[in-house]
């Protein structure tokens, strides 16, 4: 019940059309509820005929007519709530979606180490349609239900006791009966929905690399692991829903039984005259008319368990905080110089005895080309994270023009760091659009410019729709020094002083090596730039390298000054040198290209 509150707090605006609902749902009711009496009055009518007295056929039309209009305002209102209720529900959808999604981009790179795409997509289907489900079914039912059952119950009271009794026990009786399923029922349902949000996260990951499936020849396996969990969550239901229908079973049972005695009181009660003929026609329709509430009263709790069930996982979700967030007073980095200081910086994703990178100190001048060799899993990328501020150093301070960065708007450092991965990661789209994703108001002439200068624009132009193309998810259609380059002319449009780069490591033929590298040093060109370079050439072409060991530095030198030192990059030149496997073997743990 807390856990409804807290994520209908998350939504607002939707009290308007609520209180409508309720509103239309409660008039709804009392058309309802006045049939009968109608339809008693005519009874007695009726009776008092065959009794042999003389009507007015007026009189008969009259309640006719009543009929037929508390039906058609019946009609009215109710689609007049129906729509509402619509509203409603598209509204739930658009807040929480948005709610949500806002939320997911402020947290924590590392949230999404842990969590599947699909999952995520997954858990917030799930609450917008169990939540929604819920509202519309509580706002329309509810008060609509309670009206109905007070009213009905006053009006019994006028004639028995002992008929009021009956009824009032009744309802105490089903709730608890609904109740006693609700425990079980949830812990099934949280079971289910777990297999579902795996069986998805894995689905969407399988879309994202088709490729690799069908290449490793999984497609068998990956299907059956996807079966299973939707079989799992079969055998889940088969207990879940037997066990509720076992239980409705009994519900149903005591409530005949109940109805049975009532309907056995008002046959006696007539037969020996106590009611009259139209008395009893109102009686047994007032209460037929509270089956219904009765069973919408079990929807009630069924959808409410839904809802707490399902939008349990984004309450989850939502309540993880931003762990980066920006410090109170944080300030802008305006147009930075791009001097970078790394100052005794540690760091470890998890076990903090197992620090990743150790007391790391070292600093890029404005301009200067620093490439950080370590082994495979040293700690490069590592370093390069830390830099933007994806994670958080757990001791040291990395400095910005003499600016620790934490205390400055993330968004602010972030737009003054451009990026190259070694995946070039594009989006769905028009080339042009991903060119300008990192400045979407940029002139078509920028985004041309850009393109020359990363060696795409010539591709591009000889593309029929030209930077018009639409490129596929992660760029499908584009060959592996295409996108490298598109991904370069994004960088160069960005125009940020700093520069992170993580060189590909998988080789291009030597034409589009040789278009990647140039545009690659033009966009390098005046650039505070930290390469991960995964070349011997590349390395030996920066201002200064730094070298990892175990987490900490070896050694910091140009390249010249660190060619004689027997260290790491001197041990790499010599390893360059010899054309032996052993040794390709040996660059390649330090994600070093032997072929050149
Ligand atoms: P490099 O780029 O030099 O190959 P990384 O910085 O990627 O090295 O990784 C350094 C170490 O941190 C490795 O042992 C790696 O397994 C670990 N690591 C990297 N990313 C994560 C992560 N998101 N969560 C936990 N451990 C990680
Ligand atoms: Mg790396």
């Amino acid at each position: 019940m807390k856990s409804l509150i807290e994520i209908l707090r998350y939504t607002h605006g939707l009290a308007k059309l609520y209180g409508g609902i309720t509103l239309t749902s409660i008039l709804v009711a009392l058309t309802g509820i006045a049939i009968p009496f109608v339809i008693a009055e005519a009874t007695n009518l009726m009776v008092e005929v065959v009794g042999g007295r003389s009507i007015s056929l007026n009189q008969v039309l009259l309640l006719a007519a009543l009929l037929f209009g508390f039906d058609l305002a019946n009609t009215l209102i109710r689609n007049f709530g129906g729509y509402l209720g619509d509203m409603m529900a598209a509204r739930l959808r658009e807040q929480l979606s948005t709610v949500y999604y806002d939320h997911l981009l402020k947290l924590p790179q590392s949230y999404y180490d842990q969590e599947l795409t699909g999952t995520i997509i997954n858990r917030l289907n799930r609450a917008i349609t169990e939540l929604g489900n819920f509202l519309n079914m509580f706002a329309n039912t509810f008060f609509q239900m309670i009206l109905t059952i007070i009213i009905t119950v006053a009006i019994i009271l006028t004639y028995s006791w002992q008929l009021a009794a009956l009824v009032v026990v009744m309802y105490p009786l089903f709730m608890w009966l609904t109740t006693l399923t609700s425990k079980k029922w949830q812990r099934l349902q949280a079971k289910k929905n777990h297999e579902t949000d795996v069986a998805s996260g894995r689905f969407a990951e399988v879309v994202a690399q088709m490729k690799v499936v069908k290449s490793y020849v999984q497609e068998k396996l990956e299907y059956r692991k996807f079966e299973k969990s939707y079989r799992r969550t079969v055998d889940i239901t088969k207990k879940q829903s037997s066990y509720w229908h076992r239980m409705d079973v009994l519900r149903g049972a005591v409530l005949s039984l109940i109805f049975f005695a009532i309907f056995a009181y008002i046959f006696v009660q007539t037969a020996e005259q106590n009611f009259a003929i139209g008395d009893m026609v109102l009686l047994i329709t007032l209460i037929n008319g509270l089956r219904m509430p009765l069973f919408n009263m079990s929807f009630i709790v069924d959808s409410f368990q839904k809802a707490i069930a399902g939008s349990r996982d984004v309450l989850e979700a939502l309540r993880v905080e931003p762990v980066i967030a920006d410090a109170p007073g944080a300030v802008s980095l305006m147009g930075a110089s791009g001097e970078v200081k790394f100052e005794d910086v540690s760091f470890s994703y998890g076990d903090k005895s197992k620090p990743v990178i150790n007391g790391i100190s070292f600093d890029l001048a404005k301009g200067e080309h620093v490439a950080l060799v370590s082994e495979s899993g040293g700690g490069k990328t590592t370093i390069t994270n830390l830099l933007m501020r994806l994670y958080e150093p757990s001791s040291g301070v990395i400095y910005i023009d003499g600016k620790d960065i934490s205390n400055l708007k993330q968004g602010s450092l972030r737009a003054n760091i451009a990026t190259v991965f070694q995946d070039p990661a594009l989006f769905s789209g028009t080339i042009k659009e991903n060119i300008a994703y990192g400045k979407p108001r940029a002139t078509f002439e920028e985004i041309v410019a850009a393109a020359k200068a990363s060696n795409a624009a010539e591709f591009i132009e000889n593309l029929e729709k030209g930077y018009d193309t639409e490129i596929g998810e992660r760029g499908l259609k584009l060959s592996g020094g295409q996108k490298q380059r598109i991904a370069i002319a994004r960088a160069i449009l960005k125009d940020a002083p700093i520069l992170v780069l993580d060189e590909a490591t998988s080789a291009l033929d030597s034409r589009s090596e040789r278009l990647v590298q140039q545009a690659l040093d033009r966009l390098m060109k005046g650039r505070t730039t930290l390469i991960i370079a995964h070349r011997l050439s590349t390395i030996a072409s920066v201002d200064r390298i730094v070298t990892l060991k175990g987490g900490r530095i070896d050694e910091i030198g140009s390249p010249a000054e660190l060619s004689e030192t027997g260290g790491i990059y001197s041990k790499l030149l010599s390893l360059q040198q010899s054309t032996g496997g052993v040794d390709k073997e040996k660059l390649a743990k330090y994600d070093i290209r032997s072929s050149l």
